[in-house]
């Protein structure tokens, strides 16, 4: 296998929305430096400088009177009120260089795009991912929509790509800006919108127009352990993705559906998690992945080191190597075990989440080979 294209710099980590915000650039240095720590940088992964994305990629996804009120908060201090265009809130505070850090995230996602339009089987940006950002409007500590630029990058060549983002958080940005486009299948799997950001998702969103049935939304309950979110996944997103047969998948791989992170209430481990990550590794298509949410430092660096050496093929060692100053962090990879909720918490989630996914099928079995057996009972 020859090596995955892994896009990166330091420059990254200039989208640094300050001390106290939640979204810290320091997880990028250190997934790459864990990377380097496990030597996969030798034969497994190719290291490249990103370039920034060009107006015209953005002008595919954003409004212009959008990029021009992000242009004119390059300083820091816009002299024009672009709270209208989502700045200067607590989730998205404007920082010097906003502009050219977002053009840069962005930019990394399209040559991952580019790398595999070339023929690469996979690739992958981890400072990408910034799926909350809408055509108009920054949202969610996201200010460019860079998992759409790759996508209409990859439409250039493929006919049918697919969106598939595991996020804890729903993928509303992606969703909306491919609602009425049926070349686009778009799957969130998220927790639930009456308990978490952004509130959108339900079963019943399922695409508009020509695009009646192309967006999926498989909801989670929150204290959702590994079993009932796999099971969910399973029952819903293979199937789905194996009927529409794209040509090729971009995958959002938000790591805050974690146990351990803190803005979210699901109770995954890393290994459960990683199982999807292998589940759309396995569908042998030509493949994106970008990074999204996570926002407990040891657990995201752990979960896209193992997911990047999972899509390069390699079964990483449990423990961290001695040399590796993670170590400070978490000496093992994996989770030693499944994080479970009360009994009563767990029958409550199990319920709930296998009630939503009933609602999906319902909703989706005309276009899909989904809800037509007996409904596999967790528990
Ligand atoms: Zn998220």
């Amino acid at each position: 296998m020859s090596p995955i294209p892994f896009f990166y710099t330091n420059q990254m980590l200039q989208y640094n929305m300050g001390q106290s915000h939640p979204m810290k650039p320091e997880r990028l240095s250190m997934v790459k430096n864990l990377l380097q720590d496990y030597d996969l940088f030798d034969k497994e992964l190719a290291l490249y400088t990103p370039a920034p994305a060009s107006v015209a990629d953005i002008e595919a996804i954003h409004t212009p009177d959008f990029i021009t009120a992000l242009q004119s908060c390059e300083s820091g201090q816009p002299r024009v009120d672009v709270r209208k265009y989502g700045f200067m809130t607590a989730d998205n505070p404007l920082f010097e260089g906003i502009y050219s850090a977002s053009m840069l995230y962005t930019g990394a996602s399209l040559d991952a795009a580019q790398a595999v339009l070339d023929g690469e089987p996979a690739a992958v940006n981890i400072s990408g991912g910034l799926h909350h950002a809408h055509a108009g409007r920054a949202a969610g500590f996201c200010v460019l929509n860079d998992c759409a630029a790759a996508i209409h990058r990859l439409r250039q060549k493929y006919r049918r790509v697919a969106y598939v983002d595991i996020d804890v958080h729903h993928g509303d940005g992606v969703q909306e800006l491919f609602f009425s486009d049926p070349s686009v299948l778009t799957i969130s799997i998220h927790e639930n919108g009456r308990t978490l950001y952004p509130g959108t998702g339900s079963a019943s969103e399922i695409g508009v127009n020509d695009g009646e049935g192309t967006s999926v939304n498989i909801n989670i309950a929150a204290k959702a352990s590994d079993e009932i979110w796999l099971q969910a996944w399973r029952s819903a997103a293979i199937t789905i993705l194996r009927d529409y047969n794209p040509e090729a998948i971009v995958l959002q791989m938000g790591a805050d559906a974690h146990a351990l992170d803190p803005l979210a209430h699901l109770m995954l481990t890393a290994q459960g998690w990683l199982k999807a990550v292998q589940d759309i590794i396995n569908q042998g298509k030509p493949l994106v992945l970008l990074g999204g949410g996570g926002y407990n430092l040891a657990t995201v660096t752990r979960m896209w080191t193992l997911a990047t050496a999972l899509v390069a093929g390699v079964e990483l060692d449990n423990a961290v190597p001695q040399k590796s100053t993670f170590r400070k962090h978490e000496a093992f990879l994996r989770d030693v075990d499944e994080f479970l909720p009360s009994s009563s918490e767990y029958e409550y989630a199990a319920a709930k989440t296998r009630a939503f996914s009933v609602e999906l099928e319902h909703n989706l079995r005309e276009y899909y080979h989904i809800g037509r057996g007996s409904h596999n009972r967790i528990s």
